[in-house]
């Protein structure tokens, strides 16, 4: 290893399983993610994209179930493995990594409900997958509608005069679904398979929602252009529209009576795990950096030997640890309890992402006039870092949810 991880109690199975995922996404993730930033939306997708040679190896290997239990085939790693795990492969990209774990999905969805037609049609056929050819996605923005979508709990999820763009009526055993989803739905264009995340009892504002796992051949859908944009242009996003689409009711993974509840789990998982992609993308900055100080001479001597230097790259460093030591430990409190305390969520994700673009940032202040070339990786991981600032949720008003969770939350009664 590298740096130090801080916990003396690593298995040897947790460094193995670090150190395999760090060669992936040092061999195969980081000249691919390059490759990709420099193709427009169509080329990524292509049908001869290096983005596929990734999908494959990284389905091959496993890398699309890391979220999923062995019982149904997926990795069983532990919740502290898993974040091992993916702030490697955010390391090697952060792009890459959204595709990977977004494609898990609607199967980490139907786990959640594990009953007969999940377990047959979503999650072992996703576990078994090995050619990338079952691709998931998460639908929950639409247009008019970002922010408010994530905020549970708090009083403006429960106006019923927000009427959301995608609605599924109830219409015997089945749903008739209709409007959309918004340009920002990762793997949008390329997914066979949907999380969608609609309303469902228009008289709860967003609290009367539903989560469907939905294949996306059903009659009445179509997907929108692929969405291009400065950062994580390695990952594909667009929009899906629905047309009188007929859903199974077999599809639908809650309704009304637990979706706030069931998206504040949902949340508190994913939430989290963007802490510990930006744990990756800021170290994979700070290793930029420090290399490059180690090399550039100026004034007659390399840059590393100035003390500004040398207290730069300690504070980002510190940025570093903090957000893995914060997004670590949430994600694996939460992870093992029944009720998950989102709020912390929350601030290892705004924490995380705050950290990688300011490490970013600070890094491309030590690359000089060279850091904003694109013959050197950091300009890509500073883009890619503004993305993470809005992506599954602007830090801003994710902070407005958690403070509000906050002084309702605390102290503590129990
Ligand atoms: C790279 C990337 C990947 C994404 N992947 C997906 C995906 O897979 N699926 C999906 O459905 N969506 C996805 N998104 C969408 C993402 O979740 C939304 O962009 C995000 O929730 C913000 O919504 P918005 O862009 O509509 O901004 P808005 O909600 O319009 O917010 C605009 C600004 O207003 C502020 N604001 C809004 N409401 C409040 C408030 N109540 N209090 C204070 N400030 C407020 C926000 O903080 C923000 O600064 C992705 C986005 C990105 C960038």
């Amino acid at each position: 290893m590298d740096f130090l991880d801080l916990d003396i109690n690593l298995s040897k199975e947790d460094i193995m399983l670090k150190e395999n995922a760090n060669e992936f996404a040092r061999k195969v993730m980081r000249p691919i993610a390059k490759e990709l930033d420099e193709m427009t939306p169509e080329q990524v997708i292509a049908k001869d994209s290096p983005f596929w040679t990734f999908m494959k190896k990284a389905y091959g290997l496993g890398y699309h179930s890391i979220l999923i239990p062995d019982a149904y085939g997926g990795m069983g790693l532990s919740p502290l493995q898993q974040a091992i795990v993916y702030e490697e492969l955010a390391w090697g990209s952060v792009g890459l990594t959204i595709a990977l774990g977004v494609a898990s999905f609607p199967a980490f969805g139907a786990a959640m409900v594990p009953e007969e037609t999940m377990i047959d049609e979503i999650l072992v056929p996703f576990c078994e997958n090995t050619d990338a050819t079952f691709i998931g996605c998460w639908g929950i923005t639409e247009p008019d509608h970002g922010s408010d979508t994530l905020m549970p709990d708090h009083p403006s999820f429960k106006n019923p005069d927000i009427l959301s763009q995608c609605i599924a009526t109830p219409d015997g055993d089945d749903f008739i679904l209709n409007g959309q989803k918004s340009a920002w739905v990762s793997n949008g264009t390329i997914a066979t398979h949907c999380a969608l995340f609609c309303q469902i009892d228009k008289s709860m504002g967003h609290a009367g929602g539903g989560i469907f796992a939905i294949p996306l051949d059903l009659p009445g859908v179509k997907k929108g252009a692929a969405l291009d944009k400065i950062g994580q242009r390695d990952l594909n996003q667009g929009e899906i529209f629905f047309d009188n689409v007929r859903v199974p009711g077999k599809y639908l993974i809650a309704g009304p009576e637990a979706y706030e509840g069931l998206l504040e789990i949902v949340l508190s998982a994913t939430t989290c795990l963007m802490g510990v992609f930006g744990t990756g993308v800021a170290r994979a900055a700070f290793e930029e950096a420090l290399s490059y100080a180690k090399t550039r001479v100026q004034g007659g001597k390399p840059l590393i030997e100035y003390t500004a230097i040398q207290t730069k790259l300690f504070h980002m460093l510190t940025k570093v640890e903090t957000s893995r030591a914060i997004s670590r430990s949430v994600f694996v409190y939460n992870q093992n309890t029944s009720t998950p305390a989102e709020e912390y969520s929350i601030m290892a994700k705004v924490h995380g992402t705050q950290a990688a673009f300011d490490v970013a940032n600070d890094a491309i202040q030590i690359f000089g006039g060279n850091g904003l070339t694109k013959e050197y990786l950091i300009e890509k991981l500073f883009r890619d870092a503004r993305a993470m600032l809005i992506e599954d949720g602007s830090n801003d008003s994710l902070a407005v949810a958690a403070g509000h969770k906050i002084i309702q939350t605390y102290p503590r009664k129990d």
